[in-house]
């Protein structure tokens, strides 16, 4: 794990947890995946906010932490927080709807566009440019929603000039709604305001799967013609 990802789950931790108490929700942190495997902790959970940058999770916890999202705990997270999680379980994955291969030229400047602008998550966000932090480049899953994007310019790597990538989507993982937002490289990335509003609104939203109808969130990328 890098040292900027372990800064970066400190700032989500200190920030997060205290405005979610302020809705009163009550808040456990715990800095091991043994709690995917405390069945009784996990039945009664409505979200799980995740920032384990690769490293492996055993059997006994990916089972954990997939039955209850697949029972409507909703799941949150940022960058590789929970998109560059346990590279050797593919159910991981499945679940996620991304999985991070790189981040061509390290820290750079980049814009991203809100692609979905009627969505809660996003409605009244505008586009924006973002410093000095990493450009997200993953293998995505058709069936996410998404709700931002950026462009690769092809300066770095230039046989991906004109990219278009995913950089916030939700999706549901059987009854479990996941929200994932790929910026966060650094502590200050939350600080902007239109990531913060779209990852705060994030957390609402996944937090509510098990309370709320089920959403057609559904967007195939690919369509039979
Ligand atoms: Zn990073």
């Amino acid at each position: 794990m890098e040292a900027g990802k372990v800064i970066n789950l400190m700032c989500l931790l200190k920030k997060y947890p205290n405005g979610l108490r302020k809705k009163s929700a009550l808040v456990s942190v715990s800095d091991s995946l043994g709690v995917y495997a405390n069945k009784k902790l996990m039945d009664s959970i409505d979200l799980i906010i995740q920032y384990w940058t690769m490293g492996e999770i055993s059997e006994e916890q990916s089972k954990g932490l997939l039955s209850a999202i697949k029972n409507g705990t909703g799941l949150v997270g940022c960058h590789g927080g929970i998109g560059d999680s346990f590279r050797n379980n593919t159910e991981y994955q499945y679940m996620v709807g991304g999985q991070w291969v790189t981040h061509p030229g390290g820290k750079i400047n980049y814009s991203v566009q809100i692609s979905d602008k009627e969505d809660p998550v996003t409605k009244g966000v505008s586009d924006f440019e973002i410093g000095n932090t990493e450009q997200y480049y993953m293998h995505i899953d058709p069936n996410v929603k998404v709700l931002a994007i950026t462009t690769f310019s092809g300066e770095n790597d230039n046989w991906i000039k004109g990219a278009v990538m995913p950089v916030v989507w939700k999706k549901y993982h059987d009854k479990g709604r996941v929200f994932y937002l790929s910026i966060g490289h650094n502590p200050e990335d939350f600080d902007h305001p239109a990531v913060w509003t779209m990852l705060t609104r994030g957390i609402d939203w996944a937090s509510r799967s098990k309370y709320e109808k089920r959403e057609l969130k559904l967007s195939p990328i690919y369509s039979p013609q």
